[in-house]
């Protein structure tokens, strides 16, 4: 008889050790969610113990905690238009609307 498939595998990780890594991926970079090409700015957003993980600057939805590679690190200058905006930059011409915006 086999054994059965764990459907929700149990990851435990050290929450300091955790968050110690994520800053050491993140810091100076921007990020990536999931398979994406779009470059988002980085914030840090509280976690738990007043430890801090990174995130869009945008806000954009993604789930997880980072462990699972949902999101990832990137040299590359931010492409995402929110994040630009948040970071003061003036719009990319080259990027264009989806619909033309009243
Ligand atoms: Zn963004």
């Amino acid at each position: 008889m086999s054994e059965p498939i764990p459907l929700f595998p149990v990851h435990r990780i050290d929450p300091e050790v955790f968050a110690e890594e994520q800053h050491r991926l993140f810091a100076d970079r921007r990020l990536h969610i999931g398979r994406s090409d779009v470059v988002h700015a980085v914030v840090w957003v509280e976690w738990i113990n007043s430890l801090t993980l990174p995130a869009p600057a945008c806000h954009q939805g993604w789930s997880g905690l980072g462990s699972g590679g949902e999101i990832t690190p990137a040299r590359r200058a931010v492409t995402c238009r929110k994040c630009s905006r948040f970071l003061g930059e003036p719009d990319d011409p080259a990027q264009t609307t989806l619909f033309p915006l009243p």
